[in-house]
């Protein structure tokens, strides 16, 4: 067991002498002393600092300072056994449950903590819902509790963890202790709910950190056939090396990786593959052995590569929170690193896509709802009488049980839930909406990227100066994007902006268009392209701003004259270039003009489905859902089920290949299914 243990002596020498003693580090990161101490003494905390930026010892060593257990929520077992193994090296008594391990381990790590042995217990959320198990820890209480990546507590971030949700109602019985909630990524909304839902009390809040003076952020427009291309092009240079490249599809991560293969060692990542082979190239990547990383989001939580010299998007990502995540793996190691971005017209209609699908109307649940009463209902009976396809009615109905407005029983039988499911879904429907509209507007910004991104994270500390190295504030320095001299309408159109604004004042960028370009002279694109161009050259400055109208926010984009844009010598001093995103002018890089479909994931090809088969599933199912009372398709859905039975799997990659099952369903359920399948083979 540990020597190491808190003191009784000057709080403030201890904990440094902790610092030293016990995590053997020379000196605090800037701002770990505060949060350490406010822990210490027994406050609440919300910390939010990026990651990389040391957040873990914020808990441990105050952990150790109040002496006792530790209690810490973590989501990934990845993330968790990195911790676990990190505090054992150092001599600590650690252990942790999560379902990764086996029944006996399990059962040692409880006796160890009730016997008071443990300085830190590690448990995944899910272990929460196990009957008995907060009682079990309720009986020792902890002396700290830490809840790390807390945002996935939160519907409105990006990583939403229905497991999550029941900590706001077990951690009253593990009280008195304080809380600490630790995350790298959280909007206001997201901290807001942070506090509320864990009810931590009078929190002390820290956030800091999110401006990265070393990564240089640029975004380009490129047709979606040409991206991969410009990946390899970029590449190619071995300093651009280590990169991760994020791709929306399996499919893209995969193709990428083989077409990277042929300049350096290259490897796919997506919660598609087996865990053993994620786990290999997950390291091999941070040894070295892999200089590419071809992934979809499932990679990064928590890897802490000091090198990764760029970080590549090909395609735009679904939330700036998301896209800062993915980006801030770059340069860790503090030496210039780079994040390019692609997209184009292209990415918002696959978006709306998948938003379209995903989020089904709320007319159409209003529709369901209308046929729902007291009396339950079949849900076969309820497809009928609202006419509806299939897909469409099953995502539906789901999102109305999800948010209480359909009672599923667990055979299916629906009856009406509460009318204030409309509230609840339209919020989640428009703030799905908002995330996406702002990271378009991010993509199309005229305006620092860093200091952008700062913003959006509410880093009052933050002094808002500009970055220096995005391809807002140093275009000649892009890797990417390339500019060009304005066209003859172009030309003509930028002193006629100037007059107007030397004249008028600052003005909204659509009243400017819809003045100057009366008669067609540039579409609104081409405009604000060339608003783009003046801004970037110092003559104007862009600012996001929202009107407030109706009790909605509509967002628009105010222009007004810099000091150079005010004076006609200091405009002629300055050389306007516009985006050069191979349109009409110059003819590079541009293919053959394919048509961009939204990205699907290949579905195996269809078989014939065993009608015995899909029965002994569809009773298993029932007797599933009724074991955790649960609707039957919160299991899985029916498409689940119907390609379950056609592709007959019987290992876990044959599982997983299978659309609906995640990682955790595989984990779960996969032993019945298989044996199942193998019993009407
Ligand atoms: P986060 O959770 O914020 O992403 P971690 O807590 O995992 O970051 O810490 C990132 C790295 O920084 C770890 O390797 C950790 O050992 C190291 N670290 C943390 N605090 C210090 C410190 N005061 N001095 C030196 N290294 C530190
Ligand atoms: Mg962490």
């Amino acid at each position: 067991m540990s020597t190491i243990t808190g003191t009784d002596t000057d709080p403030q020498r201890s904990l440094e002498d902790l610092l030293h003693a016990a995590f053997g580090f020379p000196s605090f990161r800037p701002n770990q002393e505060a949060v350490c101490q406010a822990v210490a003494g027994a406050r609440d905390v919300l910390l939010i600092m990026p990651t990389g930026s040391g957040k873990s010892l914020c808990y441990q060593l105050p952990g150790i300072a109040r002496g006792g257990t530790t209690l810490v929520i973590s989501p990934l077992i990845a993330l968790m056994e990195d911790q676990v193994a990190k505090l054992k090296a150092l001599g600590f008594a650690v252990e942790r449950i999560h379902c990764g391990r086996g029944r006996q381990a399990s059962r040692q790590a409880c006796f160890d903590y009730l016997e008071g042995r443990l300085q830190f217990l590690y448990i995944s959320p899910e272990r929460l819902r196990v009957a008995g198990f907060p009682e079990m820890l309720a009986k020792r209480k902890p002396t700290l509790i830490a809840v790390d990546e807390a945002h996935c507590i939160s519907q409105w971030g990006h990583d939403f963890r229905p497991d999550y949700r029941m900590l706001g109602q077990r951690l009253p019985l593990l009280r008195p202790a304080p809380v600490i909630a630790l995350t790298a990524t959280a909007t206001p909304r997201v901290q807001r709910d942070i506090i509320e839902q864990l009810g931590l009390q009078h929190p002390a809040s820290f956030i800091h950190g999110f401006r990265r003076a070393n990564l240089a952020i640029e975004v380009v427009e490129v047709p979606p056939a040409e991206r991969s291309l410009l990946v390899c092009e970029l590449l190619r240079d071995a300093a651009c090396r280590p990169a991760i490249v994020y791709a929306p599809t399996r499919k893209q991560t995969e193709a990428l990786a083989v077409e990277l293969s042929a300049l350096c060692p290259s490897a796919a990542y997506h919660a598609g593959l087996d865990a053993a082979h994620r786990a290999r190239v997950q390291q091999d990547f941070l040894e070295g052995k892999v200089e590419v990383m071809t992934a979809t989001i499932a990679f990064g939580m928590g890897i802490d590569k000091p090198n990764v010299r760029t970080v590549m998007h090909t395609a735009l990502p679904g939330s700036l929170e998301g896209y800062y995540q993915e980006v801030g793996r770059a340069g860790r190691d503090g030496l210039p690193s780079r994040a390019l971005l692609m997209q184009s017209y292209a990415d918002r209609r696959t978006h709306d896509f998948f938003f379209e699908r995903d989020y089904p109307e709320v007319a159409i649940l209003d529709k369901i709802f209308e046929h729902l009463t007291a009396k339950p209902i079949s849900k076969a009976e309820l497809q009928e009488r609202v006419t509806l396809t299939a897909d469409l009615f099953d995502k539906a109905l789901e999102k109305l049980w999800t948010h209480g407005g359909a009672l599923l029983d667990y055979d299916e039988t629906i009856t009406r839930g509460d009318r204030r499911w409309r509230e609840l879904y339209t919020a989640q429907f428009e703030h799905k909406a908002a995330q996406l509209e702002t990271m378009i507007r991010f993509a199309r910004g005229a305006d620092c990227r860093m200091t952008a991104l700062v913003r959006h994270f509410g880093d009052r500390t933050d002094r808002q100066s500009p970055c220096g190295i995005c391809d807002f504030c140093e275009p000649a320095e892009c890797v990417a994007q390339k500019f060009r001299a304005p066209n003859t309408r172009e030309s003509a159109m930028i002193p006629r902006v100037l007059k107007a604004l030397r004249a008028g004042g600052p003005k909204s960028s659509g009243k400017l268009h819809s003045e100057l370009c009366r008669t067609g002279e540039l579409s609104r694109n081409e405009f604000e392209e060339v608003l783009g161009a003046m801004a970037r050259s110092g003559l104007l400055q862009l600012v996001e701003s929202v009107f407030e109208a109706e009790g909605r926010s509509i967002p628009y984009k105010s222009v007004r004259l810099t000091r150079a844009g005010s004076s006609n010598e200091g405009a002629a001093a300055l050389e306007v270039l516009i985006k050069d995103t191979g349109e009409p002018v110059s003819g590079k890089r541009r293919a053959k003009g394919k048509k961009s479909v939204p990205p699907k994931e290949q579905a195996p090809p269809p078989a014939d489905v065993d009608p015995a088969l899909e029965q002994a599933l569809r009773a298993w199912r029932l007797a599933e859902a009724k074991k955790l009372a649960v609707p039957a398709f919160a299991i899985f859905g029916d498409k689940t089920l119907r390609a379950i039975a056609a592709h007959r799997p019987v290992l876990n990659d044959e599982l997983r290949a299978i659309h609906g099952m995640g990682l955790s369903k595989v984990d779960k359920y996969g032993p019945d299914i298989y044996r199942i399948v193998r019993s009407h083979s």
